[in-house]
């Protein structure tokens, strides 16, 4: 059965509010047989968090049929070879989980090098001399062998320390995303790619990335629906449209999200749309949805 991948923010919602034609478009998608999934690039929330998300504005889905990034870098993570032993998380708890949920081994938030600084040292900007000899005073467990990097509210110096310390002692660095911004209740916070950035500045090493525009997280969902003709309906050019060609997916992009004025006519190669609507209510006259 053909597979309709779903973004979420900006596509069936914005915040709180149910976009016109969400619920009804899902259930005559269901009902016509199709499988229908959710992928999103955040990684702070878990699949149960988004279950729960999703329930309570009526739109339906089990974990079953969400994929973030969390769930596909944990993923990514466990089909490598070597399997990865130890993995540093830069990132929330909701990115730790879905990584442990495979069996793999993440550090504990409390056991970061450098995770209690002195008042003195912790003092915003006042003692910087402080915190470098408290850093380089405390004690250094062995470097991980994976430094996975997400969005993370609290990141700190110290955090960055850690991740550059491990992955300039070989560690492999995976990113769940590159997002250059968090959109939220009527502003725009850092996203995950200005850390990701970060960290790779300060090692001259590159992350592999997980979300979109990179496959891994539609590849995620092809291999659970069990196949391969799908649509992704998104409303951003440059991560829905891109990742949904570098799984040979058709690219159906919605201009009632984050799309700004003129992002179609500016789209290149991979980010042009297959087909533009400017509501859901439009997805059954295409002709991918033909017959649904
Ligand atoms: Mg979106």
């Amino acid at each position: 059965m053909p597979v309709a991948i779903f973004d979420m923010d900006g596509v069936l919602y914005r915040g709180s509010t149910v976009l016109p034609g969400a619920k009804e478009t899902l259930e005559r998608l269901r009902h016509a047989g199709w499988q229908v999934f959710f992928a999103t690039n955040n990684s702070t929330a878990t699949r149960a968090e988004y279950v729960e998300r999703l329930g309570r504005l009526g739109l339906g889905g089990d974990a079953e049929h969400i994929v973030t990034s969390a769930y596909a870098t944990a993923h990514y993570l466990e089909r490598l070879d070597p399997k990865p032993r130890d993995v540093y998380v830069v990132g929330a708890n909701g990115l730790r989980e879905e990584i442990r949920a495979t069996g793999i081994t993440v550090r504990e938030p409390s056991s970061l090098p450098g995770v209690e600084p002195p008042g003195g040292a912790a003092a915003d900007g006042v003692d910087p001399g402080a915190m470098r000899r408290y850093l380089t005073g405390v004690s250094l467990p062995p470097p991980a062998d994976t430094v996975v990097v997400g969005l993370d509210l609290h990141v700190t110096y110290a955090k960055l320390a850690e991740a550059q310390r491990c992955v300039l002692a070989g560690a492999l660095l995976v990113c769940s995303n590159r997002d250059r911004a968090y959109p939220v209740e009527g502003r725009l916070l850092p996203g995950a790619g200005s850390i990701v950035a970060a960290i790779e500045v300060a090692t001259g090493r590159t992350a592999i990335c997980i979300g979109k525009p990179e496959p891994f997280l539609f590849e995620e969902v092809l291999r659970r629906a069990g196949e391969r003709n799908a649509v992704v309906i998104g409303d951003s050019t440059d991560y829905d449209m891109v990742a949904a060609h570098r799984v040979g997916a058709r690219g159906v992009l919605i201009l009632t999200g984050l799309t700004d004025e003129g992002a179609v006519e500016r789209a290149r190669g991979e980010a042009v749309p297959d087909r533009v609507i400017g509501s859901l209510r439009e997805l059954f006259a295409l002709p991918e949805l033909a017959g649904t």
